[in-house]
């Protein structure tokens, strides 16, 4: 990860490779942002440059050897401790003392996928879901030993630690005895969301740097470049994501895996009207390949639809709230449909729901779903 991908705090990144130049870089650094603005893409391209066999114009030169395998996250003194907890994912003897090493696989394809992400998609990724993620003592005594010995090929021992905030008392303390006293050429990069939870004997240690969130106008021309989208909607969503980019990259995520379930819905309606039975079929066999929780998605977005079609039968376009695009598909469709339709639909649907919920074979719910609607249309 070199400085200029990173988006967003472009001061940070001179001031940043300036400290390095300068060799004023302490041994804690401690970043705080929101989740999402990019303090781990920062952590990693600090590295990188600190490493880089050949640095110019305050960038690391993306191409050298130390440059390519921070890339991969494989670069031997470069070392990441995060939230865990004991995952379905380990074996009987790792539960016992799960350590973040144990998750690295995880972690490596996580940031290298997404940099921006936040402790939900981290706890997703590592299989805890429903688990609260900590730093424990294990954890702490990993860090002493790794830093206890001589570093590969750096003159540095890099040792990151995202969400610090979320590591136990007992951490906490073995944690500050290293931050006290460092072994010779350590240099720790804390990454936090919650600054107000760390102890003050920890963050007095720290060279505290804050990130900025990033402004609105840029944010928009980040989406347009990135995810291709109109000026418009680059600028809602840039709204929506107060200065988050992790937080709009999710946003725009979210509306894309909507809009691919609400073309499922108008698919299924249009088979429907064709009187096209394998059509139906085949839209109801792709629902059911679809995990629960995107079955449920779905029926929630046809309800939604099929009240958004109601109301603009019944000339209450104003308050259907319909985008540009609904707005095309709905006026094709509503001509054709009985009047009759949209309470039988709606009742097929939440009779779906709770078939779903109750563990119904999906192949069985999304048949006898699909058949209703070439019935009822
Ligand atoms: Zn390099």
């Amino acid at each position: 990860m070199r400085f200029s991908e990173i988006y967003g705090n472009d001061a940070l990144k001179g001031r940043l490779a300036r400290m390095v130049d300068e060799n004023r870089l302490g041994h804690a650094i401690l970043f705080v942002e929101q989740e999402g603005m990019g303090a781990l893409a920062f952590a990693i391209a600090l590295s990188q440059y600190l490493n880089c066999e050949h640095p110019s114009g305050g960038d690391s030169c993306g191409e050298c050897s130390s440059c390519r395998r921070h890339a991969h996250l494989t670069y031997p003194d470069l070392h990441f401790s995060f939230p865990i907890s004991a995952s379905p994912k380990l074996s009987d003897s790792e539960k016992k003392a799960p350590i973040s090493s144990y998750f690295l696989r995880d972690w490596t394809a996580l940031v290298q996928e997404n940099p921006y992400f936040d402790s939900h998609d981290l706890y997703s990724a590592i299989g805890i879901e429903n688990k609260a993620g900590a730093i424990t003592v294990n954890e702490a005594k990993e860090i002493a030993n790794t830093l206890s010995l001589q570093p590969y090929e750096s003159q540095y021992k890099i040792q990151v630690i995202w969400e610090p905030e979320k590591m136990t008392t007992e951490a906490a303390n073995k944690l500050l005895k290293l931050l006290e006293e460092p072994p010779a050429g350590t240099l720790f990069i804390l990454v936090t969301h919650k600054m107000e939870k760390m102890l003050t004997t920890v963050l007095s240690r720290c060279q505290i740097i804050r990130l900025q969130p990033v402004e609105r106008g840029e944010m928009a021309a980040i989406l347009e470049q990135k995810s291709g989208l109109s000026k418009e909607d680059a600028m809602t969503f840039a709204t929506v994501a107060a200065g988050s980019v992790g937080r709009a990259f999710a946003a725009v995520a979210n509306a894309e895996g909507g809009g691919q379930l609400e073309d499922m819905v108008i698919a299924l309606l249009d088979s429907s009207l064709d009187r096209s039975l394998s059509g139906v079929l085949e839209t109801a066999e792709s629902l059911a390949s679809l995990g629960k929780d995107r079955q449920k998605q779905w029926c929630v977005t046809a309800e939604g639809f099929i009240r958004k079609m109601f109301m603009c039968a019944k000339g209450l376009d104003n308050i259907a709230f319909a985008s540009a695009q609904e707005t095309d598909s709905i006026g094709r469709l509503i001509p054709r449909i009985k009047e009759s339709f949209y309470d039988k639909a709606a009742a097929a649907l939440d009779a779906a729901l709770r078939l779903i919920d109750a563990n119904v074979s999906a192949k069985l719910i999304f048949a006898d779903l699909a058949n209703r609607f070439y019935l009822y249309v």
